[in-house]
């Protein structure tokens, strides 16, 4: 079934400010879907099963892998974060636009198979900023805080593999530019359906003179 929705994928390094700029994309643009992940490390305090995420065991997410259920996946520290099939198609075959947030190696996988997405990259304002937001969003043990930090200096330089790179100093902001990038890719030519057919032909048969 031929879709008109377009998927975005979201890579942002832990820290960026990335669950913010979601929650105020879903409050500007209700139309915009987001597809939920399977985890398996632990909710985070206020994090709600089948929004945040699907949180499951090891187990079940192998099994998963095995059924060949899953669009991408990765181990992102130490645990398995994967997009389903199924959480992308019952958006898209519905013609909506999805989100997909994902890790650099997630949006890698789908770069290799040449799957139809935005690649978006959201990027801190500088590593000092981030260090700061991951100290004091209060999650993480001093250890794992520059664990991540090592790993996003990894993410950050493969960011230019990306159609796209938002710097998010502020969330109001960031969320504007990040609409301006799904109106614009909206009217790439590739999308465009003529109103009428005496357009239709004008367009195709320049396309064939
Ligand atoms: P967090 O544990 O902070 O929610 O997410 C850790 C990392 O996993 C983030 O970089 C996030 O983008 C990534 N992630 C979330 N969902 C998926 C997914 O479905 N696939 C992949 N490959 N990465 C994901």
């Amino acid at each position: 079934m031929q879709s008109n929705g377009i998927i975005f994928i979201l890579s942002a390094p832990s820290g960026t400010g990335k669950t913010t700029i979601c929650k105020l994309l879903t409050q500007k643009l209700p139309d915009l879907k987001f597809s939920t992940s399977h985890t398996t490390r632990e909710p985070r305090n206020g994090e709600v099963e089948g929004t945040d995420y699907h949180f499951i065991s090891n187990k079940e997410f192998e099994e998963k892998i095995e059924r060949g259920e899953f669009l991408e996946w990765a181990k992102v520290f130490k645990n398995y974060y994967g997009t389903a099939f199924e959480s992308v198609d019952r958006h898209h075959l519905n013609g909506d636009d999805v989100l997909i947030e994902l890790d650099v190696q997630g949006a890698q996988s789908l770069r290799d198979i040449h799957y139809k997405a935005v690649f978006i990259f959201m990027m801190p304002p500088s590593l000092e900023a981030l260090e700061g937001r991951l100290n004091n969003r209060g999650t993480e043990s001093a250890s794992k805080i520059q664990e991540r930090l090592k790993i996003s200096e990894k993410e950050i330089q493969l960011s230019p593999l990306y159609d796209y790179i938002l710097t998010n100093v502020d969330a109001e902001q960031t969320t504007d530019h990040f609409l301006s990038i799904i109106t614009a890719e909206h009217f790439r030519k590739e999308r465009y359906k003529p109103s009428s057919p005496d357009l239709d032909n004008l367009i195709n048969n320049e396309a064939h003179t």
